[in-house]
């Protein structure tokens, strides 16, 4: 049964009262301003992530990037659920920072930020749409999801040493995640234009948060009244 677009997009208050709650009973305040929402497998979030192209023993696959040790945080299949490595709780969680990251637009993460953060890695970064879906926390700088699907996969000549090993690498991404494999042009504008010298946001940066929750419920409400 399809889940309503309300009931999928009308957890966020709740989220909200419990995180608070939360932070209440542990006499703190969360680090960063958060909503927790619930997005059903039929009604995604759809947001732009990086990964890193890493070799493995069955070929290459994606990786988390940022992360050096090369035994850790590889991502064999299409749908990805998170774990957390901090705490033995369900993932993602209030006020930690597990979860699935993806950027979704108007939320202040930079992509190419984290390509500068992380230049010493010399693994090539590709850049994935993905469908997150169960929980999702949304801050400032993003979103931490329960679980990813990756939709497509973009990269560019200019991102690996030679061409034969891109070729590889293409064909082998998209058997294995059966997916298409593009050019850098299918990334929206506003990852394209969200041009930073690191990754994070300036601690003094801010947005709208309940603004930016209000365009993903009409979105929702449009994607259930389109359905229908
Ligand atoms: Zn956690």
């Amino acid at each position: 049964m399809l889940s309503s677009p309300s009931a999928a997009c009308g957890s966020a208050r709740a989220g909200r009262k419990f995180t608070r709650r939360l932070a209440e009973a542990f006499g703190m305040l969360t680090s960063m301003e958060e909503r927790e929402l619930h997005f059903p497998e039929e009604q995604p979030l759809i947001g732009w992530r990086l990964f890193r192209v890493r070799r493995s023993e069955s070929g290459f696959v994606l990786s988390a990037p940022l992360i050096h040790n090369p035994d850790f945080e590889r991502f064999p299949s299409r749908i990805i659920d998170a774990l957390c490595y901090q705490a033995e709780h369900r993932a993602p969680a209030p006020g930690c920072r597990c979860g699935l990251y993806a950027a979704i637009d108007r939320t202040l993460d930079s992509l190419s930020g984290y390509l500068s953060d992380s230049a010493h890695d010399r693994d090539p970064p590709i850049y994935a749409e993905v469908a997150c879906t169960g929980r999702v926390f949304v801050d400032l700088r993003g979103v931490r999801a329960q679980r990813i699907e990756i939709l497509r996969l973009a990269t560019s000549a200019s991102l690996w040493p030679d061409l034969g090993l891109q070729a590889q690498a293409v064909a082998e991404l998209s058997e294995r995640y059966r997916v298409e494999v593009y050019g850098l042009g299918v990334v929206p504008q506003w990852v394209v234009a969200n041009v930073m010298p690191q990754g994070a946001p300036p601690e003094d940066a801010a947005i709208d948060l309940d603004a930016l929750l209000g365009s993903l419920g009409r979105r929702c409400r449009a994607l259930g009244d389109a359905g229908r």
